[in-house]
């Protein structure tokens, strides 16, 4: 097949894990007889740099046209003033916004030959393999808000619609029935007026089990293994996504796709720009390169194939071989582009 992938490489480690992401996309459509053009665009600090603007017209356009968009990360020290006028991340909330893209997914791997390094006990780590489903574009984090008197009083609230529901919903339904099949919501019904609506809209939809936040957030750590996809709204899917992220063992391994109501998809490793490592190539890639089997599976429709880069990385893994996040005190920690060219290896059958 044929597809136009647009590269958002950004800031700090995301053109490092952008670079071993496009070489697994390369070594995909290698073996495969794709065509592949991936075009590499600015987008974030860089840009702000470069251009006085977070996401260039000519960026947003590029990403419109494309079938599926791949982002490294963005941010950093240079850029972090909150009262500067322009951030890196407005960018990306316009990406999103510009795109419709209104469900974050985003799976929680544990890899059997990582499971004795986690912090939680390995028994409880076993069979362990969740996807978070995230409403991305409502909820208190875009709802009215406001400052009162001299700001000794502000305000944010939490909105959501039966529509808005609805349709994240479904695409947790969708994800659901290509997995284990059991689908839990999670809310707040027993205070929230809007988690009521919330509880109502999804049962409309499917058929699910219910769970309040607080109780759910303590369940996922006592039995992780007990869930397969978890369907919440924007900020408490920013939570316990971040929460259940310590079952992977580094945020260096987490993927994610942002999907709206057609095939094309933003696909980024979950982890920031983090400076801390930047420029050294010692980042992992398995976040990126989990993003780009993502992409094939939610955008292509390569299902194959996505499993196939999967598997490579599990395989890898097995083999022994760890980014400095993952390795045990004592043992040589491999670079980031190491972990890439093995991934593509594995792949090709090397
Ligand atoms: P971060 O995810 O960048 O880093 C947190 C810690 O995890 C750091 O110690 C870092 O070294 C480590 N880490 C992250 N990714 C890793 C990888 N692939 N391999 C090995 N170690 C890894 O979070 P932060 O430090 O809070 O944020 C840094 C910058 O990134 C900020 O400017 C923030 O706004 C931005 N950010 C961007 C995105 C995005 O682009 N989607 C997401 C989160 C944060």
């Amino acid at each position: 097949m044929q597809a136009n992938i647009v590269l958002l490489p950004g800031d700090g480690i995301g053109p490092e894990v952008t670079a071993e992401a496009a070489r697994v996309l390369n070594a995909v459509a290698d073996l495969g007889g794709h065509e592949f053009q991936l075009e590499s665009h600015p987008m974030g600090g860089n840009a702000i740099d470069d251009f006085r603007n977070p996401l260039p017209p000519g960026t947003l356009a590029a990403c419109k046209a494309a079938d599926a968009v791949f982002l490294g990360a963005v941010g950093g020290p240079k850029w972090s003033d909150p009262t500067a006028e322009l951030r890196p991340e407005q960018g990306l909330l316009d990406l999103r916004a510009e795109l419709g893209l209104f469900a974050n997914l985003r799976p929680v791997p544990v890899f059997e030959s990582l499971v004795e390094f986690a912090p939680l006990k390995p028994e409880l780590l076993r069979d362990v393999d969740l996807l978070f489903v995230r409403e991305l574009t409502g909820g208190i984090y875009f709802g009215p808000r406001q400052e009162q008197g001299d700001g000794d009083v502000a305000h944010d609230t939490l909105v959501y619609s039966t529509a808005e529901v609805e349709r994240v919903a479904r695409v947790a339904l969708r994800a659901a029935r290509g997995r284990r099949g059991k689908l839990a919501s999670i809310d707040k019904a027993n205070v929230l007026a809007s988690m009521r609506l919330w509880r109502r809209s999804v049962t409309e939809v499917v058929e699910v089990t219910h769970h309040l936040v607080d109780a759910f957030a303590m369940q996922l750590m006592r039995s992780p293994a007990e869930y397969d996809v978890i369907l919440a709204g924007n900020m408490f899917g920013d939570i316990l996504s971040d929460e259940a992220a310590i079952l992977a063992g580094s945020l260096g391994m987490l993927p994610s796709a942002s999907l709206g109501s057609g095939r094309q998809g933003l696909y980024e490793p979950v982890h920031g720009s983090a400076p801390d490592i930047a420029g050294r190539g010692i980042a992992n890639p398995i976040g990126a390169i989990l993003s780009a089997a993502m992409l094939l599976r939610h955008s292509l429709d390569l299902e194959a194939e996505a499993s196939q880069v999967e598997a490579a990385v599990a395989a890898v893994l097995g083999d022994g071989l760890r980014t400095a996040d993952l390795a045990p005190p004592g043992q040589r920690a491999v670079s980031t582009t190491e972990m890439g060219r093995a991934v593509a290896a594995r792949l090709a059958g090397a």
